[in-house]
């Protein structure tokens, strides 16, 4: 079962105090249409008279028992406490396969996992590719980089840019090379691969878990 409150939001356009409705706990295989709209990108959004659509974030729980995936959901403002949610996520699903439970920040990255598990990729490699795209272009203000989709031959990125949007490729041959080499990498980036707050961004602040 999935479980959501009412919760008041405030119209970012116009200021007037809206009535949304907030998740608590999300059960994939039990409400789909819910897992859904976080893949859409309609999930936690309110409509306002004045015409502006708001989205809106809070900490809840998806699960999906059948996949063995815990996601803890955290706003995005809260990422540079990533330590304490892993703690917290880690103490709530502690019945569950540790390997499965991971902390996102935002209902977008939420959304990322899920397009990257749809599509039968790991998402730990997924954050290595990201970490090689980043060092490649010494794109480093490109903290927000996103798995975007994937073709039979390449992976495609993006994030928001100084000049617009930075968009980033890479063969499906190096996705594969990086999941061969996981042992190796798993020695210099052990918090990528031993933490829930599986991203490349925690590499920026522990230096301790790799070079860049
Ligand atoms: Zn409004």
């Amino acid at each position: 079962m999935s479980t959501f409150e009412g919760c008041e939001v405030t119209c970012t356009a116009c200021g007037a105090g809206l009535k949304g409705v907030v998740a608590v706990s999300v059960n994939a295989r039990r409400s789909p249409a819910v897992r859904q709209q976080i893949v859409d990108g309609t999930f936690h959004t309110v409509s306002c008279a004045c015409g502006a659509k708001i989205r809106f974030d809070s900490t809840f729980l998806f699960s999906d028992f059948e996949r063995r995936q815990f996601v803890y959901v955290a706003p995005p403002n809260e990422r540079e406490n990533f330590f304490d949610h892993e703690i917290e996520a880690q103490r709530i699903f502690s019945g569950m396969p540790q390997q499965g439970v991971r902390v996102v920040f935002g209902i977008d990255r939420l959304a990322e996992k899920l397009r990257i598990w749809d599509t039968g990729l790991d998402d730990i490699t997924i954050e290595l590719c990201k970490l090689e795209l980043v060092a490649e272009t010494r794109a480093h203000h490109v903290t927000n980089l996103t798995f975007r989709q994937a073709t039979p031959t390449e992976l495609f990125f993006e994030a928001p840019a100084r000049d617009g949007v930075y968009l980033g490729r890479m063969p499906r041959l190096r996705y594969h090379e990086l999941q061969i080499q996981r042992s190796d990498l798993e020695f210099t980036y052990p918090a990528l691969f031993l933490r829930p707050f599986v991203a490349f961004e925690r590499l920026l602040v522990e230096p301790q878990s790799g070079p860049l």
